[in-house]
């Protein structure tokens, strides 16, 4: 009896998963799966917006980048992920060498988002862009005493500076695009100096960071503005500024949350129309706006809050950098003690 049992349930469960991938009622209700390291809140109200437009369902779970693309990894060929949406092109950059990401031809996203926010085989796309950049007190500094991010490891510094755990893929990636440019020995005595002139021990978030600025523990710190423009957004009274460094040289370090379509997708037609419409003109405004970032789209305007700190040149190296110097980066910081 068990003998005979068991191939007839191999059986009813293989009809089971072909049921499931039947075609004709797959295009019917096609859902996309999103895994999204992007918060529900920020994301949510543009999948709403997307289905009440189209009819199509997108259902989603959020993560931290390191256990989806593990998940992925693990589920090989069997995930129900369409779609993989992080923050950092460090963590895009991972996700495409675990080969869980695929190359898609789009030339709406070739003409949305900037080639330098983009990955050269086209596995994943920046959405937003977020400028890491220095925060200030505006009560004990001037802007006109700040210039460059080199310039922080200045003695006039010392004691003043705040910064967030080098552990952070924020951080690694400020380094990498650093090393990029300008070289591992000019970065590390870089680093080296802002290390010296630390007012603390690294801080978990860049939000602890600015509280501290605030506080007076210290009086700049390097943060992602976003993070300012979310405490903005509670007290506009708040007394710190956004300085845009190195506008003379390479510009401001730009980073991106944005988004691949999966190895294994099983809709990877609906899933690319999604990633689509994510960069046009109207969506992008929404997806930055929801956290004070700035639209990948040139044609997308900022929000008010954040057109309010002015305009800054941004440094234009390509945000892959981020991703094939990472380890180097890790490495040079903690050589430099940065903790
Ligand atoms: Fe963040």
């Amino acid at each position: 009896m068990k003998t005979l049992l068991k191939p007839l349930a191999l059986a009813v469960l293989m009809m089971a998963q072909v049921g499931c991938s039947d075609k004709s009622d797959d295009t019917a209700h096609p859902t996309i799966t999103v895994y999204s390291e992007r918060v529900e809140h920020l994301i949510k109200p543009l999948f709403d917006e997307y289905t009440a437009n189209t009819g199509i369902p997108i259902r989603f779970i959020t993560d931290s980048a390191g256990p989806l693309i593990t998940r992925l990894e693990n589920e090989g060929e069997a995930t129900p992920a369409d779609m993989l949406i992080t923050v950092d092109a460090g963590n895009l950059w991972q996700a495409a060498e675990k080969g869980v990401l695929r190359s898609i031809e789009s030339p709406i996203l070739e003409a949305n988002v900037p080639a330098h926010l983009q990955a050269g085989n086209n596995q994943w796309f920046g959405l937003s862009a977020r400028a890491r950049t220095i925060v200030y007190s505006t009560e004990r500094v001037k802007p006109e005493e700040l210039s460059t991010y080199e310039a922080l490891g200045d003695e006039k510094w010392k004691g003043r500076l705040c910064l967030r755990t080098s552990k952070k893929v924020y951080n690694q990636s400020l380094v990498a695009t650093m090393i990029n440019t300008l070289g591992v020995e000019t970065t590390e005595n870089i680093v080296k100096s802002w290390v010296a002139n630390l007012a603390t021990e690294p801080y978990s978030n860049d939000t602890v960071a600015l509280e501290a600025v605030i506080a007076g523990q210290c009086d700049i710190a390097i943060v992602n503005t976003y993070y300012f423009g979310r405490m903005q957004v509670e007290n506009p009274n708040i007394p710190l500024a956004v300085f845009w460094p190195n506008q003379n040289d390479r510009g401001v370090h730009v980073n991106i949350s944005g988004a691949g379509i999966t190895k294994h997708a099983k809709h990877p037609a609906e899933a690319q129309k999604l990633l689509e419409w994510l960069s046009t003109e109207q969506a992008q405004y929404k997806f930055a706006e929801a956290n004070q970032e700035y639209p990948v789209n040139p044609k997308t305007k900022p929000s008010p809050l954040v057109q309010a700190w002015g305009e800054f040149k941004a440094d234009l190296v390509n945000v892959e950098a981020a991703g094939h110097l990472q380890t180097e980066a890790v490495k040079l910081m903690d050589r430099a003690g940065y903790r």
